[in-house]
């Protein structure tokens, strides 16, 4: 420890964690397993990461007194979800580290800024375009389709916000659907992609720069929700070496300190579109808990703390499996089994559509 570089954040350190959900319980408990600390900062004190975290402050994102206490009581923040406030990860900054960096932030958390990103580093996206209103959207389907989908620029995750507008909708009706939640909305309209595959590829940078990523995963969504994902995704060498080539650019242009979860569409065509970007663990990268030498969530404290990257590389294939709502009820059956490890995220009620746990079920591996 004493021959640690200045930089490094050392364990016994104190890791913020901004949200409280399972991510940020699964990182306090990978942060506890290298000795460090953990201050969960979140809206609901029973909440997953509370559970489990050494210190928590139930407050909420805009409570400036709470926020200033909480960075001096911590040696770096991160986060688990990015709908964190742009403004909260500034103002935290101003007082600690706070690894992703904000503008990371403020760039994964609008759809519009993150498909400018990738078009101004070459990245490949669907063809998209931002629209203010009805009479936009009717302009735009004529090109980009129809149909086209129309997404909000912020705020929507598992599907919700999203409208598939066709030739003969009503764009007002569509415009209403997808901002209804939202009134002074921004809107994306996408060209539709004929995909075969959803894939995504969490890229890992540290301090020094140093890059690391985890296989290409597939992903399968029942409801807009991640069901399933299959490790490693179904494809060809090369195409699994430019889906990693494209998270590692990202990670890079970013100037990332973290992780970000790269979401891209295989074309029926073989080409690979960037969809998505998180910049924090990802449900798809769970598998890493279980089969993997570093885990997502243990390479995110070292990135985080300055700390050099581990092994990405799996000792075994894998199927990580959701359990959704009722289907918590699978617990039983899944610690029956001797290569399935569950994982449960200690909530108390299982309402349709919440994340409750999820198993891995480990694989023999095959090389590829
Ligand atoms: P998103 O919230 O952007 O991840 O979208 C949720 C799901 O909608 C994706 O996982 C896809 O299955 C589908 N989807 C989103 N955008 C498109 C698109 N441009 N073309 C086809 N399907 C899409």
């Amino acid at each position: 420890m004493a021959r640690a570089r200045k930089a490094t954040i050392a364990p016994g350190a104190t890791i913020g964690i901004l949200g409280s959900g399972q991510l940020g319980r699964m990182i306090a408990l990978e942060a506890a397993r290298l000795g460090y600390r953990s201050h969960v900062f979140g809206p609901g004190a029973d909440d997953p990461a509370m559970q489990v975290s050494n210190r928590a402050t139930v407050a909420a994102y805009d409570d400036e007194a709470a926020l200033a206490a909480f960075a001096a009581a911590v040696d770096v923040v991160t986060y688990e979800f990015e709908n964190v406030p742009y403004a909260t990860a500034a103002f935290l900054a101003d007082r600690t580290k706070v690894r992703p960096s904000p503008a990371v932030l403020q760039i994964c958390q609008n759809r519009l800024r993150e498909k400018d990103f990738c078009a101004s580093i070459g990245a490949p996206t669907t063809r998209y375009v931002e629209v203010a209103g009805p009479e936009a959207v009717a302009r735009e389907l004529r090109d980009l389709g129809p149909p086209a989908i129309l997404k909000c620029a912020e705020l929507g995750y598992d599907g919700k916000g999203q409208v598939l507008v066709k030739a003969d909708s009503d764009p007002k009706a569509a415009w209403e659907e997808m901002a209804g939640h939202a009134p002074e909305a921004v809107g994306i309209l996408e060209a539709v992609v004929d995909f075969r595959m959803e894939i995504s590829v969490i890229a890992a940078r540290g301090l020094d720069g140093q890059i690391t990523t985890y296989v290409p995963v597939e992903n399968r969504h029942r409801n807009h929700i991640l069901d399933e994902t299959l490790v490693p995704a179904r494809l060809k060498p090369a195409l699994a070496d430019k889906a990693e080539g494209l998270a590692r650019l990202i990670a890079e242009k970013l100037e990332l300190v973290g992780l970000v979860a790269v979401e891209m569409f295989v074309t029926t065509d073989e080409r690979l579109l960037v969809n998505e970007m998180a910049p924090r663990p990802h449900n798809s990268g769970h598998w890493t808990l279980d089969a993997c030498v570093t885990s997502q969530f243990e390479q995110l404290v070292r990135a985080i703390c300055g700390l050099p990257l581990g092994s990405p590389e799996r000792h075994a294939d894998a199927v990580m499996k959701n359990l959704i709502g009722e289907e918590v009820e699978r617990w039983a059956e899944a610690v029956g089994d001797p290569n399935s490890k569950l994982h449960l995220y200690g909530k108390a009620e299982a309402r349709p559509g919440r994340k409750m746990g999820h198993v891995t079920k480990l694989l023999p591996k095959r090389e590829g």
